[in-house]
């Protein structure tokens, strides 16, 4: 429809429109400060090359960097190009898009296809196992190291590419060519991280299962040795490129490659803040090297802030005197002028927070909703006086990729069963799954059946079904008897799943097998919200099952590896818990709680920032106080219409009560540039009757939002879909400062 494709494009600025059309087989950087609709252009991007260019959906591959990045990428590329196409652009992380592909062509790279993610508990677990033998030797040379410690270097040492061999080697090397006399505990933890590392690969293997740092390394083997595997891609995107290590650079060239430079990357030098987990702010340039003919395109307008809390982030960003400076201007008005203010305590902050926010939220009569507000913390334990102090006014919240729901016992208790029918050598399941509920079977008994396994080239699994059937006399009765119901639970599972039953209804049976609401009971106080998230767990199962032709690819695959419903459910559990998953549903009606990380790329009416502190901002434990100060620029700038920043005196720590200074990232700012920030809470004027008369603009962006919200205040149970549908007959309540529903800019005209 060509009048859709002229108001789509209509609605972007020059610059915007430029990178929207620009050749599509150039490749395109667009670098550009926050808000200043890079997501939106790269979206646009996709629809325009699917609608001008006509380049199937489904040869397109458009990467985020979170899970929820993707879903918002998937619903304003919905409302530009429908459902249908959308689904078939080949959309998600990193992570996601390896999983997907390996699955269909495991064999290339020698794994199986029924392989199983280990996430990072599991890995911490397998670890720790690792770690045992150590303990010792460890202790006598008075070195600390913890599973979670051990499991960042490998991480680091897999992001770069780095083996386990050759992550050995290079400690030797680094040995040799020291002088014998320097004494270095890291040459212990060195030595130790890479045994660990060694085997710590050689357990995956045996597990047939691949970590999140596999999903990234296995792709990359596969898109660069397997032309099948990358031939359908016309056209690669990638958002949030500044984060991205060098193992996803790899991976972006790999499935780039048919597309002969078919590449466009967006991204902002100033909001690089995962260099902790080795992003490399230079694939910029070694992008401009490796696709010769790179053009860049800078955006300068930023839509999302108001011109006060422009000024204050640029402030505090423009701190950093090696930054390049770069222009971002904005033509919304000033607005209210950021608050800062400094507490006594963290219990006095988070009350502060909670009686503001209500404030708020009463006083705008329905412009502000509890979804219109985010606390952003630089570290989730920072949460705790806060998540009370909400709870103490009744305002519902929700955290953002906080107790993340597929971490939970419960979830892990019922999916360990599940993987194991799907994969059983996956270790990690066996041991959780074979004491749900208990049947004492210990520690000892479990390490034995592991290393049989291992002797016999068998899974563990096989070895206990073996045990159960087996008359030899060498197995006393005991053990048969206690192994006994779970080698039936997972016989019956299994068929049940080769019959074709469905994953809600496996989840179902399983839990009538194992009893588990009982066993729920007899050991957990809070077994009832507990059972709620396994009913959770059954919903997202149905829903999985909706998607399922979604996810599907057409491609020459391994017929062998087939996807089946279980094996689709599995995955996206496992991919889901890769950090960010937020219900819609959860995060319009409630006060968002997020890491300042989390919310990249993501923006709220109303952001607060509480902890401004030294030792929090930076992070005491950094190595970098420049990233640290780009992380509270990427927080800021989140904020459309207010945003508060606060610090305290005294906050308790660990148990211990610190007094605390105000961060020198905001005090230097303060002094540089007076009058950025301001001890006075906005006093805002109740809202104002008014009569839509004008609508300007297209009914798929950021005004349909302000008429849904239109639609929503005045009950009306129909959504206006068409943007003149609003025109005469919606009386609303808006306010002039905070647009309508915060958001900053009404395309709608309003008259009193
Ligand atoms: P970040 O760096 O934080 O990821 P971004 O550059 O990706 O930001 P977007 O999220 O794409 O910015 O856009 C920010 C906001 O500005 C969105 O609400 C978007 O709809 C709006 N916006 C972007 N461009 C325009 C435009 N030309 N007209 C009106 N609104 C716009
Ligand atoms: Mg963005």
């Amino acid at each position: 429809n060509p009048q859709h494709l002229h108001s789509f494009l209509n609605s972007l600025n020059e610059a915007q429109h430029k990178a929207v059309l620009h050749e599509p087989a150039a490749p395109l950087q667009i670098l550009a400060g926050p808000g200043s609709g890079k997501t939106k252009v790269l979206t646009s991007r996709i629809a325009y090359l699917i609608l001008h260019h006509s380049i199937p959906a489904s040869s397109i591959c458009a990467v985020t960097f979170t899970n929820k990045a993707a879903t918002e990428m998937q619903e304003r590329l919905c409302k530009l190009i429908g459902k249908q196409r959308t689904s078939a652009v080949r959309m998600g992380t990193f992570h996601a898009l390896c999983a997907l592909f390996l699955r269909k062509f495991s064999k290339v790279v020698g794994i199986e296809g029924n392989f199983t993610v280990c996430d990072h508990d599991e890995s911490k677990k397998i670890i720790a196992g690792l770690l045992k033998p150590y303990k010792d030797f460890l202790a006598s040379k008075d070195i600390s190291l913890k599973d979670g410690t051990v499991l960042s270097y490998i991480s680091r040492a897999k992001a770069k590419g780095t083996t386990a061999k050759e992550f050995i080697a290079e400690h030797k090397k680094a040995n040799n060519d020291r002088r014998s006399s320097d004494f270095d505990p890291q040459d212990d933890i060195q030595r130790v991280v890479g045994n660990i590392y060694q085997d710590y690969e050689k357990a995956l293997r045996r597990s047939n299962s691949l970590d999140f740092d596999d999903l990234l390394l296995f792709g990359v083997k596969l898109f660069t040795e397997h032309p099948p595997a990358t031939s359908w891609c016309r056209h690669v995107l990638v958002d949030e490129f500044q984060d991205t290590n060098v193992t996803q650079y790899e991976l972006m060239r790999a499935i780039a490659a048919p597309t002969k430079g078919c590449v466009t990357v967006v991204g902002d030098p100033d909001q690089s803040i995962y260099g902790w987990r080795s992003a490399e702010v230079g694939n910029l340039a070694k992008m401009r090297k490796d696709f010769t003919g790179t053009e860049q395109i800078f955006l300068e307008e930023n839509y999302r802030s108001t011109g006060a809390i422009l000024k204050a982030s640029l402030a505090i960003v423009s701190q950093d005197k090696s930054r390049i400076p770069k222009t971002l201007l904005t033509s919304h008005p000033l607005g209210t002028i950021p608050v800062l203010r400094s507490f006594p305590s963290e219990q006095a902050e988070a009350n502060f927070i909670a009686v503001e926010i209500k404030r708020l939220v009463a006083s705008m009569g329905g412009v502000l909703r509890w979804g219109d507000f985010a606390i952003l913390l630089r570290f989730s334990a920072l949460s705790r006086a806060i998540e009370s102090a909400l709870q103490k006014e009744a305002i519902p919240s929700a955290v953002l990729g906080g107790h993340k729901f597929f971490e939970r016992q419960e979830i892990k208790d019922i999916l360990a069963y599940l993987q194991l029918v799907d994969n059983p050598s996956f270790v990690p399941a066996l041991t959780r799954a074979i004491n749900i509920p208990s049947r004492a079977i210990g520690e000892k008994s479990i390490e034995a059946l592991i290393a049989r396994a291992d002797k016999t080239k068998m899974s563990p699994l096989d070895v206990i079904e073996r045990i159960y059937d087996s008359h030899q006399p060498d197995i006393k009765p005991a053990v048969k008897h206690k192994v006994g119901p779970f080698v039936k639970t997972v016989r019956a599972l299994r068929k049940l799943a080769t019959e074709g039953t469905s994953p809600p209804d496996l989840i179902q049976r399983l839990l009538a097998l194992i009893q588990y609401e009982d066993h729920l009971k007899k050991t957990q106080p809070e077994w009832e919200s507990r059972w709620e998230n396994v009913q959770e767990l059954i919903t997202f199962a149905s829903e999985v099952e909706h998607d399922v032709n979604l996810v599907d690819v057409d491609t020459n695959a391994d017929p062998s590896s087939s996807d089946t419903p279980l094996r689709l459910f599995l995955q996206a559990s496992m991919l889901s818990s890769e950090g960010d998953n937020q219900s819609e549903e959860d995060s319009k009606e409630k006060v968002t709680i997020s890491t300042c990380h989390a919310a990249k790329g993501l923006e709220w009416p109303v952001v607060i920032i509480p902890a401004v502190e030294q030792g929090t901002f930076p992070f005491y434990r950094t190595d970098d106080v420049q990233e640290e100060r780009r992380l509270l620029y990427v927080a800021c700038t989140r904020a459309q219409t207010l945003l508060y920043l606060s610090h305290v005196s005294k906050r308790k720590v660990g148990g211990e009560t610190k007094t605390k200074e105000i961060s020198e990232f905001v005090a230097s700012a303060t002094k540089e540039h007076s009058g950025i920030f301001t001890l006075r809470t906005p006093q805002l004027p109740p809202p104002a009757r008014a009569v839509v008369t004008r609508v300007l603009g297209r009914p798929d962006a950021p005004e349909a939002e302000v008429l849904r919200r239109v639609a929503e205040f005045r009950k009306t149970t129909r959504y206006l879909d068409s943007a003149d549908d609003a025109v005469g007959q919606s009386e609303v309540l808006y306010h002039p400062a905070l647009g309508m529903g915060g958001n900053a800019r009404p395309t709608a005209t309003f008259v009193s």
